[in-house]
């Protein structure tokens, strides 16, 4: 990474956590992937239930391997063999320990925003498990809500129809056409202005960029 950059994110990413904490979420900062990882299972107790969904950055980062693999009990929806226990393991992480995922944007004053196709990664944030540890890189920062849910339906969700092959028009052309289709994976915007109760809501930014 330029050293520019470097600066660059430090400097926002700093901007970001105290915002994020005036918001009542508590929040970090991790320079590196090593360092988040590190600080996300310094947060998350062994033995704890954990589940997760739409985490790509959870994964670039290591964490979903090291709770997988660790000593957790972790929902994998991806171990599933049926479409049944599929589901029945998502609808398990309602009532996990923690629950991890990322961020479609966040806003410099310290919002989130995230967009959903069947709802379960934002019924999780609203009001799902007890501890909700969302990771996200610095390239999900835009300077504000407006920007954030932009970013979201511009630049995420057509991304995400696209690595699942679905046959929408953003798949197509790159750009959102506002669709209805059954396979829309734009059906929940959802807006976190602030974590209640203070502190459920957990965030590690990373300063380098993560999913998309
Ligand atoms: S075209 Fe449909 S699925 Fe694609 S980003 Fe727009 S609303 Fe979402």
């Amino acid at each position: 990474m330029e050293n520019a950059t470097r600066m660059f994110y430090d400097k926002r990413g700093s901007t970001l956590v105290k915002n994020l904490i005036s918001h009542h979420f508590d929040a970090w900062y991790c320079a590196t992937k090593e360092e988040a990882l590190a600080k996300a299972l310094q947060l998350i107790p062994e033995g704890s239930t954990v589940g997760w969904g739409g985490a790509m950055s959870a994964q670039q980062i290591g964490l979903i391997d090291a709770v997988d693999s660790g000593n957790f009990n972790a929902l994998n929806r991806d171990k599933t063999t049926t479409p049944q226990e599929r589901t029945a393991v998502m609808r398990a992480c309602f009532n996990a320990d923690w629950f991890i995922t990322g961020a479609n944007a966040l806003s410099l004053d310290g919002q989130m925003v995230n967009i959903d196709g069947v709802g379960n990664r934002t019924g999780m944030i609203i009001y799902g498990p007890t501890n909700i540890l969302v990771i996200a890189g610095m390239n999900k920062v835009v300077d504000s809500l407006e920007e954030a849910v932009r970013r979201t339906r511009t630049i995420a969700a057509p991304q995400n129809a696209q690595r699942f092959g679905l046959p929408n028009p953003c798949s197509v052309t790159g750009a959102c056409g506002d669709c209805k289709n059954e396979t829309c994976i734009c059906n929940q915007l959802l807006i976190t202005r602030n974590s209640k109760p203070a502190g459920r809501i957990k965030m590690i930014i990373v300063g380098q960029d993560l999913g998309f």
